[in-house]
């Protein structure tokens, strides 16, 4: 194998019609959704910037935070173990799996169970592992790896996934994605329900707490940390943050990045195994430390790339990934890299050797899009630089030892001369537009020979005629002059502000918008409304919590995890404003489930409780002694099928809230 193989794949690729369709519609939506969602965000930059300290300061002192972070989920009762390299963590995991006579084990989506190649090594021991994640179990029916770190299988038109339900699972042939997500919905519910052992990734440690978060759309997330008698999370070192208040920063930046939405349906806090008052939640919790290359990478110039928060945004945003997708990132031996798209091309390499993915940094315009679009501002073209020079963990060389033709370094160092000169490089800018001009005048790209590659896929566009430095200028006074326009009035008394909406209108507003339902009613009429309501849907028995209990009357009612219950009625503790989203606290008294295994959750809130964004959430003293809490944002979704919204995949499929004036 080579770098032939790798371009032929390429090629491939770009000559898969339905590929492209799907590669189109998904990057598309993506990036328009990250946009809408930080309109929201006036100080994103801000946010990112703040981000990137973070993050560089937990990478440069890892191992105090990693101590700080073990020493705190130890005190909560979770059991942790450390893995050097992909063998041990497996390893590890045979011998929870030995201790439980585990037969199946239900996981959610982890791309460092992906690295670690988690499904296949546990075959031999006779265990079956099922992908509860829409988009990952497709992809385990077609016996693939996921083509994207965040929609697992973005390479697959809706006829795609109907034939493979046809063929796996003797349902008749449809295109119809609601049905196809109801199948699924049926299968692995079964799954939850049975598996001896759940799996997940986490997206984030908190070393003040020792808390695991854990960020999923359909619910499959919750049913295998909450369901099976044991769950495992697998989580790569550097995944941590210092404390709660950084959670809630990464939090407003993950969700809007990936998927466009101020907070994803469900964020899970887990602080604990099952305490003795709980009525559900798992027995025991483990959670596998997994280094795998990150400690080398860390004294490697490819460090920057440990801050990734896997949001997927770079994919997206990226001209070549859009083209090629996931599966077109393969090694010298042909496998398909862990990891994919440019944030791929750095870690990649910088995990397993740039012997065999060095070559993926190859695929990428150096245009600035991933860096632009990464929440972390990680300098993204400067690290693929330096897997092109072949800097990474296993090998250091210059470009004196990678060969590089005398004409080119010829080349760069002429370049080197003139881009440290203003003058020299104003000099060279005129000189190249007026060449390309006089080569291919009245035409928008330049004709290069063949050979060049220009002008396959892509055009070479002309250069500019006058030099980059004026058109910036001419720029900033166009800017300036706007802004004076828009600027407020000197004086303050002039100025009107917009009204702002009550903390109330807002969660209304927002939970609206994202499909749940909020009635604005006094406590007294609260018990008939309930009660109207789940005559209507014709529920004969509920799930409740303390406060469900309360206000449901005339019905059986059941506080342990059951199935055969249509809806559950819970309190919350309290209603986040800005996102629309709930915050269930577990405890004596307060089955997570019951807003969970129902196809519909009713939750009681006071509007007094309405607090105006996350950081105040996240600040409360009830969740750190709870062993579980969740953010609730909206009913159960996915847009794993080609980007289309469907409700209800795992989890509930309508949230009503009765919002207590
Ligand atoms: S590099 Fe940045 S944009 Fe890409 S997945 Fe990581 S955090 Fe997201």
């Amino acid at each position: 194998m080579s770098t032939k193989t790798f371009r032929l794949r390429i090629r491939r690729s770009l000559a898969d019609q339905n590929l492209q369709i799907a590669l189109d519609g998904n990057a598309l939506r993506r990036t328009v959704g990250r946009l809408n969602a930080f309109s929201s965000v006036p100080d994103y930059q801000e946010r990112r910037r703040r981000a990137h300290a973070i993050k560089a300061d937990v990478i440069a002192h890892l191992d105090q935070y990693l101590s700080r972070f073990i020493a705190q989920v130890t005190r909560n009762g979770i059991r942790v173990h450390r893995a050097a390299d992909a063998k041990e963590a497996i390893h590890i995991f045979l011998e929870i799996a030995r201790e439980h006579d585990a037969r199946l084990v239900a996981k959610s989506k982890s791309m460092v169970s992906e690295e670690i190649n988690f499904n296949h090594a546990l075959e031999p021991a006779g265990l079956q592992v099922v992908e509860t994640d829409l988009g990952e179990y497709i992809v385990q029916l077609r016996g693939e790896r996921p083509s994207h770190i965040l929609t697992p299988a973005v390479h697959l038109t809706r006829a795609q996934v109907g034939q493979l339900f046809h063929d796996k699972l003797g349902i008749p042939y449809t295109e119809d994605i609601p049905e196809m997500v109801a199948t699924a919905r049926r299968v692995l519910r079964q799954v939850f329900l049975t598996a001896d052992i759940g799996v997940s990734g986490a997206n984030f440690g908190v070393a003040e707490t020792g808390t695991l978060c854990l960020v999923t759309n359909e619910g499959n997330g919750r049913m295998v940390t909450t369901l099976p008698p044991v769950h495992v999370a697998l989580m790569g070192i550097e995944r941590l943050v210092p404390t709660m208040d950084d959670l809630a920063l990464f939090l407003s930046l993950l969700p809007r990045s990936g998927t466009g939405q101020k907070l994803s349906a469900y964020t899970s806090l887990i602080n604990s195994p099952k305490r003795f008052e709980d009525l559900d939640g798992p027995q025991e919790r483990h959670l596998i430390l997994i280094d795998n290359g990150r400690s080398a990478m860390r004294n490697s110039p490819l460090v920057e790339a440990l801050s990734c928060i896997r949001c997927g945004a770079c994919l997206n945003a990226c001209p070549v990934f859009r083209e090629i997708g996931g599966h077109a990132y393969i090694g010298q031996d042909g496998s398909i890299a862990p990891y994919p798209g440019p944030i791929g091309a750095i870690v990649s390499p910088g995990l397993f050797g740039c012997e065999n993915y060095g070559q993926l940094a190859q695929a990428s315009s150096l245009c600035g899009a991933c860096q632009e679009a990464c929440p972390v501002d990680i300098n993204l073209p400067e690290l693929l630089l330096r897997v092109r020079a072949g800097e990474s963990a296993d090998e250091q060389k210059s470009l004196e030892g990678l060969g590089v033709p005398a004409l080119l370094k010829l080349g760069l160092q002429g370049f080197q001369l003139a881009a440290r000169s203003p003058f020299l490089f104003s000099v060279g800018e005129r000189l190249g537009g007026l060449l390309s001009h006089s080569y291919s005048p009245r035409k928008k790209y330049m004709r290069l020979p063949a050979w060049t590659g220009w002008g396959y896929s892509k055009d070479f566009p002309r250069f500019e005629t006058s030099p980059f430095r004026s058109r910036w200028k001419k720029m900033e006074q166009a800017i300036n002059t706007e802004a004076q326009v828009c600027r407020p009035p000197k004086n303050p008394a002039e100025y009107i502000a917009p009204p702002v909406p009550s903390l109330a209108a807002r969660f209304s507003d927002e939970l609206a918008g994202i499909g749940g339902q909020v009635y604005r009613l006094p406590e007294k009429e609260v018990k008939a409304r309930l009660a109207k309501l789940l005559q209507e849907r014709g529920i004969e028995r509920v799930a409740v919590d303390d406060i469900g209990e309360e206000y449901v009357t005339g019905m059986e009612t059941v506080r342990v995890p059951d199935p055969t219950v249509w809806a559950g009625v819970t309190g919350a503790l309290l209603g986040i404003a800005e996102s629309g989203s709930l915050l269930l606290v577990g405890g004596e008294g307060r089955p997570l489930t019951a807003s969970l295994l129902p196809d519909i959750h009713i939750a009681i809130l006071r509007a007094s409780d309405l607090v105006p964004d996350l950081a105040q959430a996240l600040a409360r003293p009830e969740i750190r002694p709870a062993s579980a809490a969740v953010i609730i944002t909206g009913p159960s979704r996915t847009g794993d099928i080609e980007m289309t919204l469907s409700i209800g995949v795992h989890g509930p499929k309508e949230v009503h809230v009765f919002l207590i004036d």
